[in-house]
């Protein structure tokens, strides 16, 4: 069902949830008492500012609450507010956002922001049909939103309250369009009263603290454990019916690490596909899942050259990083290298503050930051070797 779906049918449905889970409003109070005695203080709790509830909801899609945290304050701190988001230039929004990875969050994010700031003089919609159409913002985003911000009656669906309601309810369905299609009734006829945010934000932490995935369900600190279906039936660990998922794609790419001091050469990504647009360390997709080291270094000079001419040279191999990026679980593997032309930009070398402010991709990040503590720790062990070594005593003087 979409927002867009007649009223009377919408009612018709949420009368069926009623019907499946009886005694609805007393489950309500029973999740509201327990979230008031449980949940967990988060900077977006503490406000009803849509912007700031947007912003927060964004980043926490797909995203752990515990990483949202180090990123939340210091965005908001630099994008106070939505005209300030709208003026931005897009660059300094991704260097905001450079380590939460899924960019594309960032730049729609930007984009409405822009879109209200124009056309609706920086107000947030009240209702999901209109929230709906801005970019990135799907019909359960925005009834996180509204219901958080507005008090809109407007159900929330995300992964953890889909695995909560499929348990409560005992719902076979398969993850996805079946299971949705059950679940959204239910989760519109708990918030069908006067407290939509709250009841929305207990099933998140519900689902997000205690209705954890398969056996990491924590039954006996649920405020529902009696009258849960899954529970009953003992298919917790079972529900919410999971889809087979498409196989990754395995690759290889081969990074180049430039240094010039104690900077690095980073290049720009090209402005469409993959990560584009972000820097990165100069890294070359070699086409194949598992080429030998011979051919990464043959590899890794052609496409080095064709990018900055010359003759580079390929040194060490310094380390292998595994990430997976979209659909694909790649294989980073970096090797020292000499270039012997100057690169033009935007590719640039860039010091550790200056790192810090790019939009750069996640596996630069971590790649650098292993390569500096790689880099401290040999100094480490260098150092005390060098300082017994000068203080060797002197020899004895000779016999006069
Ligand atoms: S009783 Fe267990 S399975 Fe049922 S809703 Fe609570 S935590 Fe989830």
């Amino acid at each position: 069902m979409t927002a867009a779906e007649p009223e009377g049918e919408r009612e018709g449905e949420r009368g069926a949830a009623r019907e499946q889970l009886p005694a609805l409003a007393e489950r309500r109070t029973q999740l509201l008492a327990w979230y008031r005695r449980a949940h967990r203080d988060l900077p977006w709790r503490r406000t009803r500012d849509p912007y700031a509830i947007w912003v927060s909801e964004i980043m926490l899609q797909q995203t752990r609450v515990e990483t949202v945290l180090a990123y939340y304050d210091r965005f908001l701190a630099r994008f106070p507010d939505l005209f300030a988001l709208a003026a931005a230039p897009l660059d300094d929004v991704l260097a905001a956002w450079s380590g939460l990875g899924y960019y594309r969050r960032a730049r729609f994010l930007k984009s409405a922001a822009e879109l209200l700031a124009r056309d609706a003089g920086g107000r947030f919609p009240r209702d999901v049909a209109a929230a709906v159409l801005l970019p990135g913002i799907g019909r359960s985003t925005a009834g996180a939103i509204v219901s958080i911000a507005y008090g809109t009656r407007a159900a929330v669906l995300d992964g953890n309250v889909k695995r909560v309601l499929a348990r409560l309810a005992g719902l076979a369905e398969l993850d996805g369009a079946p299971l949705e299609k059950r679940a959204w009734p239910l989760a519109e006829a708990l918030v069908d009263c006067d407290a939509p945010g709250d009841v929305n934000q207990s099933l998140m932490e519900l689902g997000a603290t205690v209705c954890l995935p398969f056996a990491a369900a924590r039954c006996e600190e649920c405020p529902w454990r009696d009258g849960c279906r899954a529970r009953a039936a003992g298919t917790v660990e079972s529900l919410p019916q999971s889809r087979p998922r498409a196989a990754l794609r395995e690759e290889t790419w081969l990074v180049a690490v430039v240094r010039r001091g104690s900077r690095f050469l980073l290049r720009r990504r090209p402005p469409t596909g993959l990560l584009h647009d972000l820097f990165e360390l100069p890294a070359f997709e070699s086409g194949s899942a598992a080429p030998d080291e011979a051919q990464c270094r043959r590899l890794l000079a052609r496409a080095l050259a064709a990018q900055f001419g010359g003759a580079p040279q390929i040194g060490d191999e310094l380390l292998l990083h595994r990430q997976v990026i979209s659909n694909r679980r790649v294989a980073l593997r970096a090797f020292a290298v000499t270039l012997d032309t100057r690169p033009r930009p935007p590719a640039r070398f860039a010091t550790a503050a200056e790192l810090r402010e790019l939009a750069i991709t996640t596996a630069t990040r971590k790649i650098v930051a292993r390569l500096r503590a790689e880099a401290t720790r040999t100094a480490a062990l260098s150092g005390p070797a060098r300082a017994r070594t000068s203080k060797r005593p002197p020899p004895p003087a000779a016999a006069s």
